[in-house]
């Protein structure tokens, strides 16, 4: 049964929370950004530490590479040991930007090797689920497109037959012949996956907006998240992406941008922050960033005083 989103989740708010909120110790909501594994994944819980975050997503590889070895049972020691000291609460992964699991061919069988060995990889470090682009066409057409994507993730899963990490497919902005510019391409695509309940979803707040998903208000962001509650459902959107958009609504073109400095625009982030049904969803930032993350800190600082305040956003700002 469908949940109903709140009218107005920010008019609820006690007068007091004008007042700007100190910043928790533990964070108390669940966000966080994209964090490097530069110098071994376990070097990712000290990074989150520094910027508070209470989620994080990482690449299980170099993201621009086919393949790599498993974990070497070291590293798996020393991520194991920085982990039950950390704070953070939900890391996951996301998958290498050359696989494209609805590509024919040579692409096809190295696209299915790569992300086997990166589900494996996942595993190895017991991460709830890999976000995955569900893949381009190349021409062949939206159907066939989706059928090729089902059919790599059901060799994929055969290969892991009893792996824990789900496939979370993400939304994207739709370029060229990209797949998953509608919520339904998702839908599609785990509707015809033998193992259904290993496939799960991911919303990137830019992609959805360069797709044509209006998020220029708090209004129609409400109408775009009942959407993907009643087309993804809320119990299978395990993160979104929080981004903002250097490209125009309906561009089907992915540039992302800071919180609030796009064209999507403060409210849309509002919303999202304040609105209770999506406050177990884990919510990363995909923001440019330089090594000390310093922008990263001051994208979380906006989202955070987003969910504290009580500003109205009736109209797009800025
Ligand atoms: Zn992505
Ligand atoms: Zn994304």
């Amino acid at each position: 049964m469908a949940r109903k989103y709140s009218q107005r989740p920010s008019a609820a708010r006690p007068a007091s929370s004008r007042a700007p909120a100190p910043r928790p110790e533990v964070e108390e909501h669940l966000i966080g950004a994209h964090i490097s594994t530069s110098g071994g994944v376990h070097k990712v819980f000290e990074r989150c530490a520094a910027i508070g975050c209470a989620a994080a997503q990482i690449f299980v590889k170099n993201n621009m590479q086919w393949m790599a070895p498993p974990f070497s049972s070291a590293e798996l020691r020393s991520f194991e040991e920085h982990r039950v000291r950390s704070d953070l609460r939900v890391l996951f992964g996301h998958s290498g930007y050359l696989i494209n699991i609805a590509a024919t061919g040579p692409n096809r069988v190295r696209s299915i090797e790569s992300l086997t060995l990166e589900l494996g990889r996942a595993e190895q470090l017991g991460l709830p689920f890999l976000v995955l682009h569900p893949g381009a066409h190349l021409g062949l057409g939206e159907a066939e497109g989706l059928a090729l994507a089902a059919r790599a993730l059901d060799e994929v899963f055969a290969a892991h037959p009893r792996g824990s990490c789900r496939i979370a497919l993400e939304t994207t902005a739709g370029q060229g012949s990209c797949l998953g510019h509608e919520l339904e391409h998702l839908v599609a695509i785990r509707e015809k996956v033998s193992q259904p309940e290993r496939v799960c979803y991911c919303v990137d707040t830019a992609h959805i907006f360069a797709a044509g998903y209006d998020l220029s208000s708090e209004e129609s962001t409400r109408k775009v998240f009942t959407q993907i509650q009643l087309t993804l459902g809320l119990d299978l959107l395990v993160a979104i992406h929080m981004n903002d958009s250097k490209t125009p609504l309906g561009s089907r073109v992915d540039r992302h941008e800071h919180i609030g400095k796009g064209k999507i625009g403060l409210a849309a982030f509002a919303w999202i922050m304040r609105e209770p049904c999506l406050a177990g969803i884990a919510k990363v930032l995909e923001t440019p960033k330089g090594r000390d993350m310093a922008e990263d800190v001051v994208n979380l600082a906006t989202l955070r005083e987003l969910a504290e305040g009580d500003r109205v956003f009736s109209v797009k700002q800025g």
